[in-house]
């Protein structure tokens, strides 16, 4: 039990793939009880214990046997949003900066931008990452960079 209490206090009781709080008293038998998930891309034995984090017992990938999946919230107004696991994935892997999303307003792609960086900061806190909206083809388009 005591990497799952070291877990869930570094994760702050919220589950790293669906951004919900974990209840640290529920049963760990339960679909929402809490559970350590292997986080993403481990490369080696220790790098993946590093990389531990806290998930919902349902949420939870099951050692890789599912890719994780992170949602984009479905308040925001977003066209053809890229799969946020991925991205990530990437960004750290070889830095640079991807369009993420475009959006029919500038509001849009500043609201878009503020949610991707709150949840990132939970998702991914070891990722450094900007956003920047630019104006094109009448849309605005939502950039993450990696700094
Ligand atoms: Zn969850």
């Amino acid at each position: 039990m005591s990497t799952l209490n070291e877990v869930g206090v570094r994760d702050s009781w919220r589950c790293w793939l669906c951004d919900e709080p974990v209840d640290p008293d529920a049963s760990v038998n339960a679909a929402r009880g809490p559970s350590v998930d292997g986080g993403a891309s481990p490369k080696g034995k220790k790098a993946a214990a590093g990389r531990q984090r806290l998930a919902h017992r349902a949420c939870n990938t099951r050692k890789g046997a599912v890719k994780p999946v992170v949602a984009w919230s479905s308040e925001l107004f977003v066209v053809e949003p890229a799969p946020i696991v991925s991205t990530v994935e990437r960004l750290t892997r070889k830095g640079g900066r991807e369009v993420v999303a475009r959006c029919p307003s500038q509001l849009d792609a500043e609201k878009a931008s503020l949610w991707l960086l709150d949840r990132l900061s939970r998702f991914a806190p070891e990722l450094a990452v900007t956003t920047q909206v630019e104006a094109g083809g009448g849309q605005f388009l939502l950039v993450l960079r990696a700094v």
